[in-house]
């Protein structure tokens, strides 16, 4: 678990990797502009459904490491994008907040509201959400309808404790209709990885994936064939990784990313 070699792509979690709520990882801005001057691709990823690309963007940028809203990927952009290779212009009913809809809508989607006109149902995290909407969207699951989501988390770590996520949702959706989703596009699954790989126009081999959590960000690195590095700057020990099966554990274990390089 020595240096870290350079890799053509690094695609980095968020809290808890390159930052903590609001602070940067010391060295954090140092390291991404040491690999980018290398001629690396770096990327960041989310599978939050309820933020902007824009917004992660912005965040990063006024921590002190400039980033464009295409070097963010978000769950819902890694739906979007999947979505895109394998339908053309589908109608989705959508269990969504805004930035959902709206990578939808720039992959080309029409939005709908009634179950008979769904092709494909996507699940997220909607806040505003009624059991109208749940209801007509369990409708067009159960008529056969595309079951997709854009992330599985139960729940979301936030400062006073945790809200439930889209993956309650999917939980709903699952025990209405006796169905399993077709494809979840967020970690632990691989789509995130893979969307950010085909994004940067790197290759597993050639690409790490970087974060703090086992059950997530590194088992999504490992599915999709990437290198993989744990850094313990957020919820994970080191005895957590070394109690890992060794098939399991990452390629590194990191203090900081400032250990990348
Ligand atoms: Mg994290």
């Amino acid at each position: 678990m020595g240096t870290v070699p350079p890799y053509a792509g690094y695609i980095f979690d968020l809290d808890g990797t390159v930052y903590l709520g609001k602070q940067l990882i010391p060295g954090a801005d140092e390291t991404i502009a040491t690999l980018r001057g290398r001629g690396a691709r770096v990327m960041f990823v989310s599978n939050k459904p309820i933020d902007t690309r824009a917004n992660y963007a912005a965040k990063l940028s006024s921590l002190g490491i400039p980033t464009g809203v295409d070097d963010v990927l978000t769950s819902p952009l890694a739906l979007a994008d999947y979505i895109r290779e394998h339908h053309d212009a589908p109608a989705c009913i959508v269990v969504g907040e805004e930035p959902v809809l709206e990578e939808l809508r720039n992959a080309g989607c029409r939005i709908v509201t009634t179950a008979a006109e769904a092709d494909i149902a996507v699940i997220s995290w909607d806040r505003q959400t009624t059991y109208d909407k749940l209801e007509e969207v369990f409708q067009a699951i159960r008529a056969g309808a595309r079951f997709y989501v854009t992330n599985p988390d139960v729940t979301c770590p936030v400062e006073s404790g945790e809200l439930s996520d889209a993956g309650a949702v999917v939980a709903y959706m699952e025990a209405a209709s006796r169905r399993r989703p077709d494809h979840i596009a967020g970690k632990p699954y691989p789509a995130l990885a893979q969307a950010a790989m085909a994004r940067m126009g790197t290759q597993p081999p050639g690409t790490i994936l970087i974060g703090d959590r086992l059950q997530t960000d590194l088992k999504c690195g490992k599915a999709a064939g990437c290198a993989t590095a744990t850094v313990l700057t957020g919820v994970s020990s080191r005895e957590d990784v070394l109690a890992l099966p060794e098939a399991d554990k990452p390629d590194y274990i990191l203090e900081s990313v400032a250990e990348l390089v």
